[in-house]
């Protein structure tokens, strides 16, 4: 909880900072609502969002003082409601072996980073890993993964640069069973600049390792930039056309005061949150909790 919190402060401020100034002295009334609101927005919790919040702060307490923290009392509680059917952990299924995981996300998103700590994770828990270099596209992608491979004694499935993704994942897939690897996680390449090649290339990954294994990928995980704000919205909306995203991972939330974009982006859509970003050592990946995500972040 202390991790979660201190990785979530900058968004925790701005919100229970602008709280707390704003009903300390004032009472709660259309003018300290709206600009309520408006923390609210700036945070990126989405128009719906705040505005329900707003409602419920608001609901028979007008034109009296009101206590800050009775404030962020209800802005957790809401934001633990819209949060509570999305927060669902990953669950890796042992008859499924591998469990092959597909990491897709654009570029700078902490896919790599999010696979490596992920890797950690398996390994602490006794499972054997493969780590499949998907992203053929850059060099620096390859050797940034077999970093991770090293350190988390997990095997890595390499090409050289620009070989093609899709042979390569159906490489990693056969090795994996062929030695009984537990979990796979494949790494993709998120050059968004060419979407249509980048989609054609993950339906291709999909398709050949379905030859292998007609139930792979057992899920495929969509890592998006919490620092990117309403950017992270488009991209669920590409990658989750295409990519047939079961679940996300959020990052360098750490990194944000804007952090209620994870809330938004729960409203919108409804896919399940796996974890979270708060950092990037190895260990800076929290399964997420809505009420502890709620609570961290109403300050
Ligand atoms: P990829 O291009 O999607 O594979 O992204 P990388 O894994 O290379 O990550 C891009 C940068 O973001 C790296 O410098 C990572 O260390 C950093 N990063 C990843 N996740 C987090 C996080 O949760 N918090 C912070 N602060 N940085 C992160």
């Amino acid at each position: 909880w202390q991790r979660l919190k201190a990785g979530l402060f900058r968004t925790s401020s701005s919100i229970g900072t602008g709280i707390t100034e704003l009903f300390t002295k004032r009472k709660l009334d259309a003018t300290t609502l709206e600009e309520l609101e408006d923390i609210l927005i700036q945070a990126d919790l989405g128009l719906d969002t705040a505005a329900r919040i707003t409602e419920a702060v608001g609901k028979g307490r007008y034109d009296k003082a009101i206590d800050p923290e009775e404030v962020k009392r209800v802005l957790a509680a809401e934001v633990e409601n819209v949060l509570a059917p999305v927060a669902r952990p990953l669950v890796v299924d042992g008859a499924r072996k591998p469990f092959v995981i597909l990491m897709v996300g654009v570029n700078g998103s902490g896919k790599t980073t999010t696979i490596g700590k992920l890797a950690a994770k398996f390994r602490a828990e006794g499972k054997s890993v493969m780590l499949a270099a998907g992203d053929t596209f850059r060099a620096a992608a390859i050797e940034q993964l077999k970093v991770w491979g090293a350190r988390t004694k997990s095997q890595v499935v390499a090409r050289e640069q620009g070989a093609d993704a899709a042979g390569l994942a159906f490489d990693a897939l056969q090795q994996a069973q062929a030695t009984g690897a537990d979990v796979l996680l494949v790494d993709t390449a998120g050059r968004l600049q060419n979407k249509a090649g980048l989609m054609a290339e993950l339906e291709k990954v999909v398709r050949v390792m379905k030859k292998l294994d007609e139930s792979a990928p057992h899920a495929v995980l969509l890592v998006l930039d919490a620092t990117t704000g309403q950017n992270a919205v488009s991209q669920v909306e590409i990658f989750g056309k295409t990519a047939g995203v079961t679940g996300l991972v959020m990052t360098k939330l750490d990194g944000t005061a804007r952090g209620g974009i994870l809330v938004a982006i729960a409203a919108k859509f409804g896919l399940p949150v796996h974890f979270i970003g708060i950092g990037e050592a190895v260990d800076d990946l929290e399964p997420f909790a809505a009420r502890d995500f709620a609570h961290a972040i109403a300050g």
